[in-house]
């Protein structure tokens, strides 16, 4: 390899290593105080005479039926402003009803298949919709990018790119 080459390369990656640094420190320092899984499961729940009905989803019940039967559309900000949430303990999952259809189909069955299996990772699950419904996904990437940005005069922009940054490594990486 020519010397030039590898200066490019050592420039590419230590800008890559500062950008990271970056996300990283906004991403920590920017930790929002979101309402707890647990707490929203419950507040939803009983707004829909779910909660103390506990419908577990059996590991044999096909996927569409876990949709059409344990899935409900909702006011998002009934489900503390996410896309989506299983309260898998119950057996409901919940779906923010504003985002356009193809992210709606994505994030449904994301939730149906965190019902259906509970251990799995955010990631493993977010791979497994995604390969469903590949446009979906990317409809959900775009749309909560979009959302977000409405937030960043509240928040400012470091504390959108870290909050974008944890997602990602939250949702593609594995990592939390
Ligand atoms: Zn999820």
């Amino acid at each position: 390899m020519s010397k030039k080459i590898i200066k490019i390369l050592l420039f590419l990656l230590i800008s890559l290593f500062l950008i990271i640094s970056l996300l990283e420190f906004f991403s920590k320092r920017c930790k929002t105080q979101n309402q707890s899984y647990a707490s929203v499961c419950t507040e939803v729940l009983k707004k829909h005479d779910l909660y103390g009905s506990y419908n577990g989803v059996k590991d044999d019940v096909p996927i569409n039926d876990v949709l059409s039967n344990h899935v409900f559309y909702v006011d998002r900000n009934e489900i503390g402003s996410t896309n989506g949430i299983a309260c898998w303990f119950h057996g409901y999952a919940f779906v923010a009803n504003d985002m356009p259809k193809a992210a709606t189909s994505y994030v449904a069955l994301h939730e149906a298949l965190h019902l259906k299996y509970f251990t799995y990772s955010e990631t493993k699950v977010n791979y497994m919709a995604g390969k469903e419904v590949p446009f979906g996904l990317l409809q959900t990437v775009f749309d909560s990018l979009a959302r977000g940005t409405s937030s960043i005069e509240k928040k400012g922009i470091p504390c959108y790119l870290g909050g974008v940054w944890r997602n990602f490594k939250l949702y593609f990486l594995n990592m939390e």
